[in-house]
């Protein structure tokens, strides 16, 4: 199950291994999206690359512009199919200042009717 992206640390390389269960949403060869285990409103899921990147500050914008336009381009069917049909927020932490907990690139989806827990 060894990939040349895979970082055997990383809860989020083990999820996109299949080690660790989520709650899927979608999934392809590229991306994976499940809900968040702590979610701050009604609709809350993560999509992230299978590919370990650990943040957005660690993306080469010649390798990675795709791959982060096919992560944006995701979220408003999947937040449509998970019911945030009154708009939503997509937020990308990043570092420790950013406050990023998990250190794999992901792009939170927040959405379902107000009020929420944060924000
Ligand atoms: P961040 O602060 O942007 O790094 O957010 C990390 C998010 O990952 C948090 O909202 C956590 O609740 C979520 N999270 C951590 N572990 C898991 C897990 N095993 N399954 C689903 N979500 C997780
Ligand atoms: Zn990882």
């Amino acid at each position: 199950m060894d990939h040349p992206h895979h970082d055997p640390h990383c809860i989020f390389c083990k999820i996109a291994a299949g080690q660790i269960p989520s709650r899927k949403v979608h999934e392809d060869d590229e991306l994976i999206a499940f809900h968040d285990i702590a979610p701050w409103a009604p609709v809350h899921f993560l999509i992230i690359p299978r590919a370990h990147i650990a943040s957005l500050a660690d993306i080469d914008p010649d390798r990675h512009a795709g791959l982060l336009g096919r992560m944006m381009a995701l979220v408003p069917g999947l937040a449509r199919a998970q019911g945030a049909t009154n708009g939503f927020r997509t937020i990308v932490n990043t570092g420790v200042d950013g406050g990023q907990e998990v250190p794999h690139l992901h792009l939170h989806v927040i959405g379902g009717p107000r009020p929420w827990a944060k924000g």
